[in-house]
C-alpha cells in the first residue's frame, strides 16, 4: 500500500534535527522523506494528516523471547537460579507450538504498541514464531538458542541449525541468525561445531554470554579465560555477531569483540529486575563498541517497552560512572534505533529514500512530550509507551490508535493466552 504521512515533524535519527515535512511509503519501502510538497504527485492509498506529530524511527528490540509473555507475572522476586531452574524450565518443558503461537501474538502487539518494528526472538518453534510476528510487518531475526545441557546429538543439532539457516536464507525482513544458547549450557564439542558452521557459512552468530558474575567466574575457573575470550579462541565470533547482556565484560573482553565487530545487546532492565548487575556500557561505547538495546522475555523484564530500556540504559551509567554526562539520551536512542538495526543486517533505523518503512508516531500532545524542548531527550527520559499513536512496520500500520492490525484480534490474543498458561501450569503440576 502506497501511504503519504503529511503534516509531521520528522527526526530523521537520533541525535539529527527535526523538519517539519511528510513521508511517502510506497511497496514498504521509504521513497520520500522532506519538507511538505503539496504540489508534488504521489498517488497515495491512504493520507494521514500527522497534525503537527512527531515521526521518529522505529525501535530494534535486539534480545528478546518474545513467547515468554505467558509467562509474565508468575515467577517474580525470585533469586535467578530459582527463577529459571524451579520456575521457567518446568513450564517451558510443557510448551506446545500452539502456546508460542499466542504468547508470540501476544508479544506483537506489545512491540507494535509501543513503536517496535524490529525484533531478534530467541525461542522455541522458529517457524511459528516468525508466522506470528510477520503478520504485523516486523523485520524478524530468528535467533538460535540450541543448548545441549540435557544431552542431545551435537551433530544433528548442527544440522538442524544448517538446514534452518538455508531455509530462511534470502527472506525479505526475515532471517535466521547461528547460535547458542551460552557457554555453560553447551558442550565444548556444540560450541566449537556452531563455530566451525559459522565460518563455512560466513555468517554471523548469537549467545547471552556473561550475563552474570556467577557465569564469568565459573567460565574463568573452568577454562581459565573469561566467555568472551574462550568464544574468540574457538572462532565463534570470525564472523561478527551479537552477544546478549555482557553484564560483566573486562577491557579485554570489550577489545576482542570490537576486533570481531560483535554488537552487545545490552538488557538493563532483566539485569536489574534479576539483580544480576550494570553493564558497563559508557566503556563499550568509548571503546567503539557497537551497543544496541533488548528487552529479554517478559518473564524477566517483565515490559517489552523499549522506552524504559532507554532510560535505564542512560540512567544506569551515570550512576555507575558518577557522571550525569556519562551517556546521553541520543546515544541510548541510537541504541535501540540504528545500531539494532545494523547489528541485525536489516534496513532501518533511520527515515531516509531507500530505508524500509519502519517508522513511530509519536504524541506531542501527550504530557511527557510537554513543554516541547528537544525531542530526542523528551522521548528517552520523559515519555513512554502511551505516547505512541501509530507504529508503521515494513510500510504495514500495524498500530494506529488503540488499533491493532497484527493478523489477530486483540481480544482472541488475550482470550487464548489466558488459556494457554492456564494449561501449561496445570500441565507442569501434574509432572512435578
Ligand atoms: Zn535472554
Amino acid at each position: 500500500m502506497n501511504i503519504r504521512l503529511k503534516n509531521a515533524v520528522i527526526m530523521p535519527k537520533a541525535g539529527a534535527e527535526a523538519f517539519r515535512g511528510e513521508v511517502q511509503i510506497a511497496d514498504g519501502k521509504i521513497v520520500y522523506a522532506g519538507k511538505q510538497n503539496d504540489r508534488m504527485y504521489f498517488a497515495a492509498e491512504r493520507e494521514k494528516d500527522c497534525r503537527g506529530n512527531l515521526l521518529v524511527p522505529g525501535f530494534c528490540n535486539a534480545h528478546a523471547h518474545s513467547a515468554m509473555t505467558l509467562f509474565r507475572g508468575i515467577a517474580d522476586d525470585l533469586p535467578l537460579r530459582e527463577w529459571l531452574f524451579d520456575r521457567i524450565f518446568p513450564l517451558e518443558d510443557c510448551l506446545t507450538e500452539e502456546d508460542v503461537y499466542w504468547g508470540t501474538m501476544l508479544a506483537a502487539a506489545e512491540y507494535v504498541r509501543g513503536g517496535t518494528t524490529a525484533v531478534a526472538d530467541m525461542y522455541f518453534f522458529h517457524d511459528t514464531a516468525a508466522k506470528a510476528l510477520r503478520k504485523s510487518g516486523m523485520a524478524v531475526a530468528l535467533c538460535c538458542g540450541t543448548n545441549d545441557i540435557g544431552g542431545g546429538d551435537v551433530k544433528e543439532h548442527l544440522k538442524t541449525m544448517e538446514s534452518r539457516y538455508h531455509a530462511y536464507e534470502g527472506k525479505e525482513r526475515l532471517k535466521y541468525i547461528l547460535g547458542l544458547h551460552a557457554e555453560y549450557t553447551c558442550s565444548d564439542a556444540l560450541l566449537e561445531g556452531t563455530a566451525d558452521l559459522a565460518a563455512t557459512l560466513g555468517a554471523p552468530t548469537y549467545i547471552h554470554c556473561s550475563e552474570t558474575l556467577k557465569e564469568v567466574g565459573e567460565c574463568s575457573v573452568r577454562r581459565g579465560m573469561t566467555p568472551v575470550e574462550y568464544l574468540h579462541k574457538i572462532g565463534f565470533f570470525d564472523c561478527g555477531g551479537i552477544i546478549a547482556h555482557g553484564t560483566y565484560l573486562e577491557k579485554t573482553d570489550i577489545e576482542l569483540l570490537k576486533e570481531k565487530n560483535v554488537t552487545v545487546a545490552s538488557n538493563p532492565s532483566s539485569n536489574l529486575k534479576l539483580a544480576s548487575g550494570v553493564a558497563p556500557v559508557y566503556t563499550m561505547l568509548k571503546n567503539g563498541l557497537r551497543v544496541a538495546l533488548g528487552t529479554d522475555g517478559a518473564a524477566s523484564n517483565n515490559a517489552l517497552s523499549m522506552f524504559r530500556e532507554m532510560y535505564l540504559m542512560s540512567c544506569l551509567q551515570k550512576e555507575r560512572m558518577k557522571d550525569a554526562a556519562a551517556v546521553s539520551a541520543e546515544s541510548a536512542l541510537s541504541a535501540a534505533t540504528e545500531a539494532g538495526y545494523a547489528a541485525l543486517g536489516f534496513n532501518g533505523g533511520e527515515i531516509r529514500e531507500g530505508k524500509d518503512a519502519d517508522l513511530v508516531l509519536i504524541d506531542l500532545d501527550a504530557p511527557g512530550m510537554r513543554p516541547r524542548a528537544d525531542f530526542g531527550k523528551s522521548l528517552v527520559y520523559s515519555a513512554d509507551t502511551s505516547a505512541v499513536l501509530m507504529t508503521v512496520a515494513g510500510g504495514h500500520i500495524a498500530y494506529e490508535e488503540g488499533q491493532y492490525e497484527i493478523g489477530e484480534k486483540i481480544e482472541e490474543i488475550y482470550r487464548n493466552t489466558e488459556r494457554c498458561i492456564k494449561r501449561l501450569r496445570e500441565a507442569a503440576e501434574k509432572r512435578a
